[in-house]
């Protein structure tokens, strides 16, 4: 891997071809540092957000000790990454009996989520030992939960109503050792409120219940930063679960966990991308909606992104849409993207906040797979995490050019 100082001495060092992918470990440890200090429970890093190996030591290097896995290929990617110290939880709800025996019996995986009876009984069999049910079975019921604060809704899929989750509750308390209860408000939550709604789902459910519960488990959705989106202090949505957990009737020793996906990995990476053609206010760039992307192409996300350039552009700023490098009409980015006005083929451009569902959604689709990785030392263009913020706003547009940068 190349080490730099940021976007501009990487173009200005490599005159890259094909996409780069700019790593910032520094971030990524900052970040997990903040949810190991200031998230009053346990936090599980979910994986599907960047399973990058070199993240996943990052995050360990923070101090994250747990990660929340959906698939058997994470539980081993996991597992063979970090050693027999990581804590697993397989939090998807709906397995193949195969993975959770695997997952059981050969990675020492203990919790699982769950949200129908037919789950419950598959997991139960699963990790029997000659028939004998296993006695150290850490189970959560996924209860259902609205996504209306969030960007990206988590809540047709997955999850048992606040109706019937009373009695898959009891059923599970049969069956565990530890019983939880897990939800999910979405993605990119935008208000901490999400949280409290769906702890007052938890709450009903537990109560109609009658069950002890050991386990809380408020799942994602912290969000980053985005522009057009300027989301509330973290501390806000910890402070806020905190009073709520504390209200909930659960066992005296019950532990709070969450499992950010977003907010750990976002400020991990950026892209450096080359316009290869420009019309108009559209430019055509080399990565795209099958490359890190997908959620610029498919749900008209807005990241920063800044020109990079040894001299500063003195143009007035414009809005740009991108189109990726395949043959695909649908790849196709309408943004707006913030540039300075006299951005030209053969120009670089860093596009950031790519570190969580970036690089993890990349396709070789049509022969653009490729992606070159380097580590660069300077600031995360956006960051939610205190300290990272700072150090990214403290960047001034039109200093020194060789850090300057422009976000839009
Ligand atoms: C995707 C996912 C997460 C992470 O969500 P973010 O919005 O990225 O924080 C956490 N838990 C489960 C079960 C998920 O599916």
């Amino acid at each position: 891997m190349y080490a730099h100082h940021n976007a501009l001495g990487v173009a200005l060092s490599l005159r890259p071809s094909e996409p780069v992918t700019l790593v910032r470990p520094h971030a990524a440890t900052a970040a997990a540092r903040f949810f190991v200090e200031r998230f009053p429970g346990r936090s599980f890093y979910a994986v599907k957000a960047n399973p990058s190996p070199d993240l996943l030591r990052a995050l360990w290097a923070g101090g994250i000790r747990a990660f929340d896995v959906a698939s058997i290929a994470e539980v081993r990617l996991v597992r063979a990454t970090l050693g027999p110290q990581a804590e697993l939880a397989f939090m998807h709800p709906v397995k193949a009996a195969e993975a959770v025996a695997e997952a059981y019996f050969a990675h020492g995986v203990r919790t699982f989520a769950l949200d129908s009876h037919a789950e419950l009984a598959k997991i139960v069999a699963a990790c029997a030992r000659d028939g004998v049910p296993a006695g150290d079975l850490q189970l959560c019921v996924r209860l259902r939960v609205s996504s209306a604060h969030s960007k990206l809704s988590l809540a047709s899929k997955f999850g048992v109503s606040v109706a019937e989750a009373p009695a898959l509750l009891s059923a599970a308390r049969q069956a565990a050792d530890a019983l939880g209860v897990c939800f999910h408000v979405g993605s990119q939550a935008m208000s901490p409120q999400a949280y409290a709604d769906a702890l007052a789902f938890v709450r009903a459910a537990i109560v109609e219940a009658g069950v002890t519960v050991d386990i809380i488990d408020v799942g994602g959705g912290f969000p980053s930063r985005y522009p057009g989106m300027e989301p509330p202090p973290l501390e806000a949505y910890f402070e806020l679960i905190h009073r709520h957990f504390e209200a909930l009737p659960v066992s005296y020793s019950a532990e709070l966990w969450c499992e950010p996906g977003r907010a750990l990995a976002a400020d991990y990476a950026s892209l450096l991308v080359r316009v290869e053609k420009r019309r108009g206010n559209e430019l055509y760039i080399n990565d795209g909606a099958y490359g890190a992307l997908f959620d610029a192409a498919h749900v008209d996300w807005r990241f920063p992104v800044a020109l990079v350039r040894r001299h500063l552009s003195r143009a007035s700023e414009m809005g740009f849409a991108f189109y990726g490098p395949t043959c695909d009409d649908m790849d196709h980015m309408k943004g707006p993207f913030v540039l300075p006005a006299d951005v030209q083929p053969g120009d670089y451009l860093e596009i950031g906040q790519l570190g969580a569902y970036g690089q993890a959604m990349r396709t070789a689709f049509n022969g653009f797979g490729a992606s070159a990785i380097a580590e660069v030392h300077d600031a995360p263009m956006l960051s939610l995490i205190p300290g990272e913020d700072e150090r990214a706003e403290a960047l001034p547009p039109n200093v020194t050019p060789l850090f300057a940068r422009r976000t839009g």
